[in-house]
């Protein structure tokens, strides 16, 4: 099978290097694009990255000698690339016309930035919840009058560590009244040169500018439903959350307690919650996506894990690892949950989100 030609907006950042190794010898798309800043196009990948590559094996040699181009000329990716991943740090605003004007020119446009989360007719994709929210894409292209192009995005990195064991217990028939979270997130989470090191060793940052935000508003758009061509958020759960940055190289981990919105006779037992966890399947699974992981939902029951040294590979790094699930003396329930923010949370969710759409026959038409 011939693979599709792909774009990564932002190739030489954090993300944008994981797009590159993740999808060497992707048996459906081929990197033929990179583009970066200004300050970047005009090298070579390799040189571009020189001094910066911070995944620990080489440089796939079909990208190392790519060009990288000025992200910000849409039109420069005609012809060379089917789709682009979009994996942008800047003005946000500056990201969501940028990633329109792609979307404009015929190129769809698979993006890890927040600039469009919260367009209505956008679907913020977790491919094992709401791959429902595929809907929406035919009413953008209409409202836009785009033919080829169109725009998905997923949500924030921290909340993919919680997202599915919250969906499978929703699922399951138990829904969940309240939820509070507290996470400890990754360094790599700021992207690269990131925060500095004289604030990240030996210590802890108790603030994430507008993470706690995307926190608590994300995730009942994730939940919604899709209703005459747009999203419907859901109501519940109610989330208060305190997000932290903490001196680990990759994965977020999420301390969170849950209320069901359930009466007491009602709820499920924590023997019945690890059930419904385990057994979690979807569509991903389902169409057999390549980068879908076998078990979603990974509990562990050593007292001391998750750790995310220790597990943060899981599934190659696209499992939400749980732990330490037991009772709550003021919610209901509460555990430890941890995904790769890189991986899971960043480039391979969006490899994934582009294989559902690709099964889907989202770019048929390319
Ligand atoms: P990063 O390491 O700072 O990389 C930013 C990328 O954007 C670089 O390729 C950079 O190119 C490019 N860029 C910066 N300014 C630009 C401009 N004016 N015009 C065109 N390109 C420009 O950031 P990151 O951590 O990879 O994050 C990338 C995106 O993914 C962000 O939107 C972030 O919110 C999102 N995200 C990150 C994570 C994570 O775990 N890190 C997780 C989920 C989502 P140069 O190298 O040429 O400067």
């Amino acid at each position: 099978m011939e693979r599709i030609k792909v774009g990564v907006l932002g190739a030489t950042g954090m993300v944008g290097q994981r797009y590159i190794k993740l999808l060497e010898n992707h048996p459906w798309f081929e990197v033929s694009y990179v583009a970066a800043s200004p300050r970047s196009a005009g090298k070579k990948y390799k040189d571009a990255v020189a001094n910066r590559w911070l995944i620990g094996a080489e440089i796939p040699e079909g990208v190392a000698d790519l060009t990288v181009q000025d992200a910000n000329d849409a039109k420069c990716a005609l012809g060379k690339c089917s789709f682009v991943f979009s994996a942008l740090e800047m003005d946000k605003d500056a990201i969501k016309s940028l990633e329109a004007e792609y979307a404009s020119e015929g190129i769809p446009v698979v993006s890890n930035a927040s600039a469009n989360r919260w367009t209505e007719d956008v679907p913020m994709l977790v491919p094992e919840i709401n791959y429902s929210h595929l809907d929406v894409i035919e009413e953008q292209k209409k409202h836009h009058g785009w033919e080829k192009g169109f725009i998905a995005v997923k949500p924030n990195c921290s909340l993919q560590t919680y997202m599915m064991p919250l969906h499978a217990l929703i699922q399951a028939g138990y829904p969940v009244k309240r939820m509070i979270v507290t996470t400890l997130q990754a360094t790599s989470g700021a992207g690269y040169p990131g925060v500095s090191s004289f604030d990240m060793i030996d210590n802890i940052v108790p603030y994430i500018g507008g993470e706690e935000e995307k926190t608590e508003k994300e995730c009942l758009k994730i939940l919604g439903t899709v209703k005459d061509g747009k999203i419907e958020n859901a109501k519940l759960p109610v989330v208060s959350s305190t997000c932290t940055r903490v001196p680990v190289v990759d994965g977020h981990t999420a301390c969170v307690s849950l209320e069901f919105d359930l009466p007491e006779d009602k709820k499920p037992s924590l023997e019945e919650i690890e059930k419904v966890w385990t057994s979690y399947k979807s569509v991903p699974q389902e169409l057999n996506l390549p980068n879908a992981p076998e078990h979603p939902i990974v509990v562990r029951h050593e007292e001391n894990r998750p750790q995310p040294r220790r597990d943060r590979e899981t599934e190659k790094g696209m499992a939400c690892v749980i732990g330490r699930l037991r009772k709550c003396n003021v919610f209901d329930v509460k555990f430890i949950a941890l995904s790769h923010n890189t991986k899971r949370g960043a480039a391979l969710g969006g490899i994934l989100n582009a294989e559902l759409l690709k099964a889907k026959g989202f770019f048929d038409s390319l």
